[in-house]
């Protein structure tokens, strides 16, 4: 990935690779939901790529499939152009789609609408297990962690994968990819990888795609996929980070709110009650202080969106 390399034209498909047949699990895996989150398909490029260098010896016992979500925010380096597209996937906004006359789109909804006509073609010759992977970054500075939404399924593919589970982000916010998998009846989870534009998210996301792919059945663990070297990966990259985290807490910006979040803070950071985190208000100069003590999650380093941040609290994993 050099600075000057083109990455993403117009001419950049939705579909950045499928391979295996309909037969056994499907596994789906979008990236770029957010357009400025660029390091899912960079991943995807990175392990299709692999796939074609095994095969025909490396034997597919399901298929996969990697899509893109907001090609035009992508292509503009933005998180959206119109709406958030990660808050459209409720059951109610699934129907306003559905409902909706295609040509009174949104731009989002316009992503949304392809994006969803390519998972129901996949989704009507499946016939084993469905698995719906939604890969992301953040502003700041993360370790990889899986977002649940209360399956069991779910809990079972992070411990597969070694990444913390962070719960409760569907009590504090509506419409993600999380509520697609409820409203279609399969299983979904949001995959964060590290910080937008670093090379180790990109890693971690390859790494997590594989042990995904191994523990849905895909593909079995076998020398030449390396899965080893992954699991190490991950288990480096989230040294030290509690095995499970529930919000406790989101601080909404308002519409007119400037909000600035303090420098250097990352996600699963140990913050002090009291502690000077942001500053905000109609001003941007309102002191805006930790409520609780805590594990900051998702600090906003970019213009975009109401979440500012997020607390959480270590809990036991939830079998
Ligand atoms: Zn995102």
């Amino acid at each position: 990935m050099n600075a000057g390399e083109r990455l993403f034209g117009a001419d950049t498909p939705r579909l950045v690779g499928s391979a295996g047949g309909p037969g056994g699990p499907l596994l789906i895996a979008t990236a770029a939901i957010h357009g400025n989150e660029p390091a899912g398909v960079h991943a995807l490029r990175r392990v299709f790529a692999t796939i074609a260098e095994l095969e025909p010896e490396l034997e597919l016992r399901g298929r996969f499939v990697g899509l893109i979500g907001n090609r035009a925010a992508l292509l503009a380096g933005q998180r959206y152009l119109e709406s958030d597209m990660n808050r459209l996937w409720s059951k109610r906004k699934l129907a306003e789609l559905e409902a909706g006359d295609p040509a009174l789109d949104t731009a989002e909804q316009k992503e949304q609408r392809e994006l969803l006509l390519a998972i129901e073609r996949e989704l009507a010759r499946a016939h084993g297990e469905v698995v719906h992977v939604d890969l992301h970054s953040t502003s700041g500075d993360s370790p990889p962690f899986l977002v649940q939404n209360g399956e069991a399924r779910s809990l079972e593919l992070a411990r597969a994968l070694g990444v913390p589970v962070l719960h409760g982000l569907m009590k504090n916010i509506d419409g993600t990819t999380l509520d697609l998998g409820l409203a279609k009846g399969f299983t979904s989870v949001v995959l964060e990888g590290g910080q937008n534009e670093a090379e180790s998210t990109v890693e971690n996301h390859e790494s997590a795609l594989w042990l995904t792919l191994c523990a849905t059945g895909v593909v079995a663990d076998e020398p030449r996929l390396e899965l080893e070297r992954h699991r190490e990966r991950i288990a480096r990259s989230t040294s030290g980070i509690p095995e499970a985290v529930e919000i406790c807490l989101r601080y909404a910006i308002e519409p007119q709110e400037h909000f600035t979040m303090l420098p250097g803070f990352k996600s699963f950071e140990r913050v002090a009650q009291g502690q000077l985190l942001a500053l905000g208000g109609a001003s941007g100069e309102r002191p805006i202080r930790s409520p609780i003590g805590g594990l900051l999650i998702m600090p906003r380093y970019q213009g975009q969106g109401q979440d500012g941040f997020f607390l959480a609290r270590a809990v036991g994993r939830v079998a």
